[in-house]
């Protein structure tokens, strides 16, 4: 369904490369500086993820990014696709994790994700995984860190200048934003930690104002075993008026002692389907059920169901529909970790709806690997995949199925490092060829990430002193 946005996308610019030709030439002749492949070496932790999404948005001729920087504050960069200008990163606000020198661990919860609503402003939630109790009660959740925030650009499509919309509840994490044909802003997230529950706000005042919080997937304690159910969806835009969503399952158990130590673990399981139609207000599944929200363990296992993992942990689901309307999911799985060890990579799986149940390919040549999907036909699949091989060779690829998604090959090497693995974003929305896709470099013994727009032409190259932040930093 991308596909139908990225031909428009393709048209336009050929207008623009067109009537840009003379002004480009001059630029190029004239221009002595170093290029390099990144566009700021400033990202911080894991600086972009698949879930805090878009990271991303091409709009009218400009891709405008994202990603979490210094001290966990969110920084947003833009390049202009017809005179190849780079403005940023730019600070959007100020994290309020990521300042406390008694907390070790990098939180990566709170990193930013945007939205540019129809008067062009620029939109960015960022700064929560949960709040606290000092905030607040939360009443649908419980807490751990930070403070969800909005902020909003001064100017439309100025991203040089930000503003504090004191308008979301502090409890929020995970940020996932959705506008409409119509112009309406959905916002969704967890309310609060592991133990919420998932809600969406909606605004149809271009982000001033927002409706309260609607569940619609449920946190619930087990009756059967010390546990609290509780879930990790990924919601976009379906057909017409209609979200999809697709979650995976997460047992959060009381104790997992482990060598005398009680050790939270990312148990998650199962892959889920179900659908938001935003115009009736009705959910369903992909039979076209009926499902009373929030939706529970119980009646997501009884109608929502796309596959069982048992023995398998599961990580990130991707969707995408085909142009007949049928659903075609991505989720990273893997085995199960009992030990200290936290998490591995997990191979990229693919599922899709026939129309009566859900298909599961078997063997499908994808490497393990986080990543989203792009179908483009019911035969016309791709996977853009951050992955790494035995001799630490880190790649983002595209993987491509022409048989439905039954077998996949690799078809595009976007960029490639050696002794480095990356943390990748969701494919950018309504993405310019030359812009699909942001990466962040992980290098052992490196603090900050090299940061990277990657497209059909590999990554978009930037003045070295340009993408230095950290030394222009240093100087101000
Ligand atoms: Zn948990």
């Amino acid at each position: 369904m991308k596909i139908k946005k990225r031909y428009t996308t393709l048209l336009v610019c050929f207008c623009f490369m067109g009537c840009a030709t003379t002004s480009q030439e001059i630029k190029t002749s004239t221009a002595e500086h170093e290029k390099v492949d990144y566009f700021a070496d400033n990202g911080f932790g894991n600086a972009v993820a698949v879930v805090q999404h878009p990271a991303g948005i091409y709009h009218k001729g400009v891709t405008y990014l994202c990603y979490q920087g210094p001290l966990e504050d969110p920084y947003v960069a833009s390049y202009h696709h017809e005179t190849k200008e780079w403005k940023g990163p730019f600070k959007a606000g100020v994290s309020e994790m990521g300042k406390d020198s008694t907390r070790d661990k990098i939180d990566n919860h709170g990193k930013p994700s945007m939205l540019i609503d129809d008067a062009g402003t620029i939109h960015i939630a960022f700064g929560g995984h949960g709040g606290m109790s000092i905030q607040g009660n939360n009443p649908l959740g419980n807490y751990h860190y930070g403070k969800n925030m909005h902020v909003v650009s001064k100017k439309p499509l100025d991203i040089s200048s930000w503003e504090i919309s004191e308008n979301i509840p502090p409890f929020g994490t995970y940020n996932q934003w959705i506008k409409m044909d119509n112009g309406d802003i959905y916002l969704f997230y967890r309310h609060g930690a592991h133990r919420s529950n998932w809600v969406y706000q909606k605004s149809t005042d271009e982000g001033r104002t927002f409706g309260q919080p609607v569940s619609f997937l449920k946190h619930k304690r087990r009756d059967d075993q010390p546990a609290v159910d509780s879930w990790y969806p990924w919601i976009t835009k379906g057909k017409g008026s209609e979200l999809i969503v697709v979650f995976d399952y997460h047992i959060c158990t009381d104790s997992n002692v482990i060598a005398g130590k009680n050790i939270h673990l990312p148990k998650r399981y199962n892959v889920y389907y179900m659908v938001f139609d935003t115009q009736t207000g009705i959910w369903k599944n992909a039979k076209g059920e009926l499902l009373d929200i929030p939706v529970t363990r119980e009646l997501a296992d009884e109608k929502v169901l796309v596959a069982q993992t048992e023995g398998s942990w599961t990580f990130q689901g991707v969707i995408d529909l085909d142009p007949e309307g049928k659903p075609h999911i991505g989720m990273t799985i893997g085995e199960e970790i009992e030990g200290s060890r936290r998490s591995a990579a997990k191979t990229m799986c693919h599922f899709k709806f026939d129309g009566s149940e859900w298909v599961a390919s078997k063997n499908t040549g994808l490497p393990k690997g986080n990543g989203d999907i792009e179908v483009k036909s019911a035969d016309e699949i791709h996977f853009y995949i951050e992955a790494q091989d035995k001799n630490d060779l880190g790649e983002v690829a595209r993987w491509t199925s022409t048989n439905g998604g039954e077998t996949f090959q690799k078809t595009k090497v976007l960029l490639q490092k050696s002794k480095s693995n990356f943390a990748i974003s969701a494919l950018i929305e309504n993405p310019h060829p030359d812009a699909q896709i942001i990466v962040a470099q992980h290098k052992p013994g490196t603090r900050f990430k090299k940061m990277f727009l990657l497209g059909e032409n590999g990554p978009v190259m930037r003045d070295k002193k340009e993408a230095q932040r950290l030394k222009i930093e240093e100087k101000e």
